[in-house]
């Protein structure tokens, strides 16, 4: 057999909260010996955002130490706050699903469940399925919902 036995892939799913809060699963804290008031620093890819222990400079590129609004704190029962500066660098809003995986280079937060979002404008509120698998807000669904109509009195003149 040469079935290859891989690693299943870890996620988790996290809800960012009010105040810009989410829980760091326990699993995740426990295997990197993080504890309350470890001090991790968030550096941004992308739309993913890496936290490593502050201090680990295993790099030895510039460190994130120099920008207070990088670093941020383990709070008791793993709760941390997204720095302001994050917050800015991402798109992400209250509410987001954050996919939290364990990677060598760092504990990568993702947004997911993207599918929530409005397809149209990308807005997160007022968002519902409107048909399989598209989801829209309701104001871009009214709106699609009145071309729908004009179009169809169109074809029907014709
Ligand atoms: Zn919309």
């Amino acid at each position: 057999m040469f079935v290859e036995k891989e690693k299943p892939e870890r996620q988790y799913v996290r809800t960012l909260t009010t105040g810009w809060r989410f829980t760091l699963p326990s699993q995740i804290r426990k295997a990197r010996g993080w504890d309350d008031g470890t001090v991790l620093r968030a550096d941004v890819a992308g739309d993913s955002v890496i936290l490593s222990e502050a201090g680990d400079r295993q790099g030895g590129m510039g460190s994130a130490e120099e920008i207070p609004g990088m670093l941020c704190y383990l709070g008791s029962g793993g709760k941390m706050v997204i720095p302001a500066n994050v917050r800015e660098m991402t798109s992400w809003n209250l509410g987001e699903r954050l996919a939290i995986k364990d990677e060598p280079e760092g504990v990568v937060l993702t947004a997911c469940c993207q599918r929530n979002r409005c397809r149209s404008c990308g807005r997160l509120h007022g968002v519902a399925e409107v048909i399989d698998n598209l989801f829209l807000c309701s104001e871009c669904w009214r709106r699609y919902v009145q071309r729908s109509i004009v179009q169809g009195a169109q074809s029907n003149e014709a």
